[in-house]
């Protein structure tokens, strides 16, 4: 790819965009009278206008039906959650068996442990990369606790090498094999929240199922944003938010993946509820849980309409775009970040930045992460104030995703402008 650092080239860009009409479906923060540069759907992903007529025809069955709702809604609430799972499985790369919408995030991680985290007393660590997500690191910290065990023994940390800020490949699979006894489960996220480092999550699983551990990834970063093959790749799990690139609105409602290979075992642990009981006797009130096959056997409440309301009308846009056609815009709008960084860089400021994110486009997805040398928080208040909204992460860093289903070339443009003029 040859870039150019101009605004025409930036606008040419977008004219030949095959997915440049989907920007209009997105409301647009507002700030200076214009639209915000808005590099934040790694952490809520903007409004689709076809979210509030979603949840108003839901609102108006309500209104209309009261409880004959669930039989006689437009979208009958009974089944509602199955509405989704095709689309969704298709955001994963997964089969339907293999996917369902329900709860939130960690609260799907929590089920997903209860399950696929059995520790015996050979073979209880678990393996997860350093700096996860806070809410993945207090979850396997008392799973562990839960199953009698001590965090500090049982979960393994991967950190990178010293002076380097993302992880290696071969150093996941060394911590593998140097553990193979003893690891009953490898969880790590999809793409790292932090770093926007892609882990190679197909030889991961391999390396993890060669020595008998179960594996399973929490893709909160990684649903919506990579081309991901869950089923092909042998995962064991996985969850997913839909907040983020999948916006689905503050809250919003949660995806889980089960392999396939799973579908049909009713021995596997599990906390249990009428949703996930087969659904032909489910209002027969009998005692005795019999679990439905696949992924829909682990919801335990009724559907939460209104989330997914908004999941759907979002999904309908991504089963439209399609992730691969998604994904090809991502590769070069985030390349085209990287490359006007770059350019200010080399222009011998005093302010420069370092990526700590990986360069190659197979290791991450729509995502910088940018260390400023010096004074970052200021620069970053002066970006907010000048248009853009990106996000700080403690101690020193500015994550800024550009979207492919919404984001511009002009976006990133502008971006890298704002950033010129204030360093
Ligand atoms: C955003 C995010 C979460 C948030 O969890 P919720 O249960 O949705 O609040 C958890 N884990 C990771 C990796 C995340 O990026």
């Amino acid at each position: 790819m040859t870039y150019e650092n101009t605004l025409s080239y930036a606008q040419a860009q977008d004219q030949q965009d095959p997915l440049r009409k989907y920007r209009e479906q997105f409301y647009f923060p507002q700030v200076n009278g214009r639209d915000a540069v808005y590099f934040t759907g790694n952490s809520l992903g903007l409004q689709p206008k076809a979210a509030k007529a979603a949840i108003e025809l839901e609102l108006e069955d309500w209104a209309n039906l009261g409880v004959e709702g669930h039989f006689e809604g437009r979208n009958p609430w009974m089944h509602y959650h199955e509405f989704l799972t095709e689309k969704a499985a298709r955001v994963v790369g997964a089969n339907p068996l293999e996917v369902v919408v329900m709860n939130t995030l960690t609260v799907n991680l929590h089920l997903m442990m209860v399950s696929f985290y059995r520790p015996t007393k050979e073979r209880f660590k678990i393996i997860t990369e350093a700096g996860a997500f806070p809410s993945d690191q207090y979850a396997l910290e008392t799973q562990v606790k839960f199953h009698g065990f001590i965090p500090d023994e049982a979960i393994i940390e991967i950190a990178p090498r010293e002076g380097e800020h993302t992880l290696r490949t071969e150093d996941i699979i060394n911590v593998i094999n140097a553990n193979a006894g003893s690891v009953a489960l490898i969880m790590m996220g999809g793409v790292n929240y932090y770093t926007g480092q892609a882990f190679d999550m197909e030889t991961i699983t391999k390396a993890g199922h060669v020595i008998g551990a179960t594996v399973g990834f929490d893709l909160a970063h990684a649903a919506g944003n990579l081309e991901l093959h869950l089923h092909d790749w042998n995962v064991d799990f996985a969850v997913w938010c839909t907040y983020k690139y999948l916006n689905s609105g503050p809250g919003g409602t949660s995806g889980v993946f089960v392999h396939e290979r799973h579908a049909d075992n009713a021995d596997l642990p599990r906390f249990a509820g009428w949703w996930g009981h087969d659904k032909e006797v489910r209002f027969k009130m009998q005692k005795g849980f019999k679990p439905m096959r696949g992924a829909a056997g682990w919801q335990i409440s009724n559907a939460q309409i209104l989330p997914m309301a908004v999941h759907n009308a979002s999904l309908k846009i991504f089963d439209e775009v399609g992730m691969k056609a998604l994904r090809q815009k991502s590769e070069k709008l985030t390349g085209y970040l990287e490359f006007l960084i770059n350019n200010i860089n080399s222009e011998g400021k005093t302010q420069s930045f370092e990526m700590i994110t990986p360069t190659n486009p197979k290791d991450r997805g729509a995502q910088i992460s940018l260390v400023a040398t010096h004074n970052g928080r200021g620069l970053f208040e002066k970006l907010t104030k000048a248009g853009v909204i990106a996000d700080w992460r403690e101690p020193n860093v500015i994550r800024v995703a550009p979207v492919p289903l919404y984001n511009s070339f002009e976006d990133v443009f502008r971006f890298a402008e704002i950033l010129r003029e204030n360093v």
